[in-house]
């Protein structure tokens, strides 16, 4: 079957405007680590999928995964010594206020459920967000998702905030005031809530603002910010769907990064290598305090096989180094990404942690007009020439390198003098 048959057939099938990626979609067949394989055996490198976070059908995670599912899987209501085991590992790698778990099986449900905790614990309903993010399909986590609705709120209970960065500032001020004035925007939505009569249960951000585009967060906002939460009574949700399992390099959750704990961190994505296994942490006082009043059951969450890949996950990831895998092939890929933006003036700015980079085009450094329609030619034409990227950000102009964690200094090569030639053209 060609490309436009298949294309019609899923128009007749999943309807039409079910999201792809690139003006002429790829057709995935096999993937291996880092390498991706279509339908005519053209292979590419894998720049995007931060899914199969310990690469592509690791041998490790399917074996659990089959083993598993040849002895048991069922419902979550029998006593298993998988569960437990998984969650001990899990919550041993964070805070070590964060020491229960509740297992989900898509990053959507981990932040429906942890809003449902905050709305529950605080008896508020007013949550924050940023302006240009996305959390979940769910209905209630919808609200939260403002990257499509221009930044603006959609309902009463949901205050959208700018987001914090310093290439385009909401202010002149720099360093420390920039961060307070960032924080106070928190602050005004707080009194905002309280003055509408909603009350205010808490902030959701993903703590390194993946959807927002990777932005550089002025020194000592998330401190400030979450501050002013906790003083009115508010949780911290801090969503790694992106940032958590070693994406950041320096880190094994994006908290670690801003540095401060949130009160419930929500997994999903990476989770599970692509197995449907996402979840979250939280301290054992608000676990108990939801549990005794509401009844959560999850069928599929917590499962033994979820549990097996779980494990088998942070297997690989220990195993295989990934956490400085990360760190060093990510920073590699950043000075490589800064040679570029030597060389070409469409490279505005350059960022990101660990394996988790973005490139910033601008038609003009001074203007920082986002060139959307030359990221968009990139990002197509990098694919022709087997280098899978993304794009993100408000401007849809920010190139997204997020590949699986056992990317290589030989696979950054690959990208960057792909990347070279491709922008010598535009
Ligand atoms: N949080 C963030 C930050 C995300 O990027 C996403 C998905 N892109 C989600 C939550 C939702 O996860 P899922 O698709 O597994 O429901």
């Amino acid at each position: 079957m060609n490309t436009n048959e298949m294309l019609e057939r899923r128009a007749r099938l999943l309807g039409v405007g079910a999201p792809l990626f690139y003006d002429e979609p790829v057709h995935i067949v096999r993937g291996e680590g880092v390498w991706l394989y279509d339908a005519d055996g053209k292979k590419y490198l894998d720049v995007y999928n931060n899914v199969p976070n310990v690469g592509h059908s690791h041998p490790h995670v399917v074996e659990a995964l089959c083993k598993q599912s040849k002895l048991l899987n069922v419902h979550t209501r029998y006593l298993h010594d998988f569960i437990l085991d998984y969650v001990e590992r899990l919550t041993s790698l964070h805070d070590d206020s964060l020491t229960t778990t509740f297992i989900t099986c898509s990053g959507t449900e981990a932040n429906e459920l942890a809003l449902r905790m905050a709305r529950f614990i605080t008896g508020g309903q007013g949550i924050i967000c940023s302006n240009a993010t996305y959390h979940g399909n769910s209905e209630a986590v919808d609200e939260l998702g403002t990257i499509f609705s221009e930044g603006k709120s959609k309902v009463k209970r949901v205050k959208a905030i700018p987001y914090p960065e310093s290439y385009r500032p909401i202010s002149d001020a720099e360093g420390e005031a920039l961060a307070d004035a960032y924080a106070n925007e928190v602050k005004k939505a707080i009194d905002e809530f309280k003055e509408e009569g909603i009350g205010f249960a808490g902030i959701l951000l993903c703590p390194i603002f993946a959807n927002e585009g990777l932005p550089n967060v002025p020194a000592g906002y998330m401190q400030k910010a979450i501050q002013h939460v906790r003083d009115a009574g508010g949780l911290y949700i801090a969503d790694e769907v992106q940032a958590g399992f070693a994406r950041t390099g320096s880190h094994m959750w994006g908290y670690q990064v801003s540095g401060v704990a949130p009160d419930i961190a929500t997994m999903g994505k990476p989770m599970g290598n692509g197995h449907p296994l996402a979840g979250l942490v939280v301290g054992v006082d608000l676990a108990n305090a939801f549990r005794k009043e509401v009844m959560y059951f999850n069928t599929f969450g917590g499962n033994p096989v979820q549990c097996a890949v779980g494990m088998a996950v942070l297997d690989v990831i220990e195993n295989e180094k990934l956490l400085d895998n990360s760190f060093t092939v990510g920073e590699y890929v950043r000075e490589g990404l800064r040679r570029l933006q030597n060389k070409h003036d469409l490279i505005g700015d350059v960022r990101g942690h660990g394996l988790f980079n973005g490139a910033e085009l601008v038609k003009d450094r001074t203007s920082k007009e986002g060139a959307s329609k030359e990221a968009a030619h990139i990002v197509n034409e990098m694919k022709e020439r087997g280098v899978l990227l993304g794009k993100i950000g408000v401007h849809d102009n920010i190139l997204k390198m997020r590949p699986p964690l056992p990317f290589s200094k030989v696979n950054a090569d690959q990208l960057l003098s792909t990347l070279d030639d491709v922008m010598a053209g535009v």
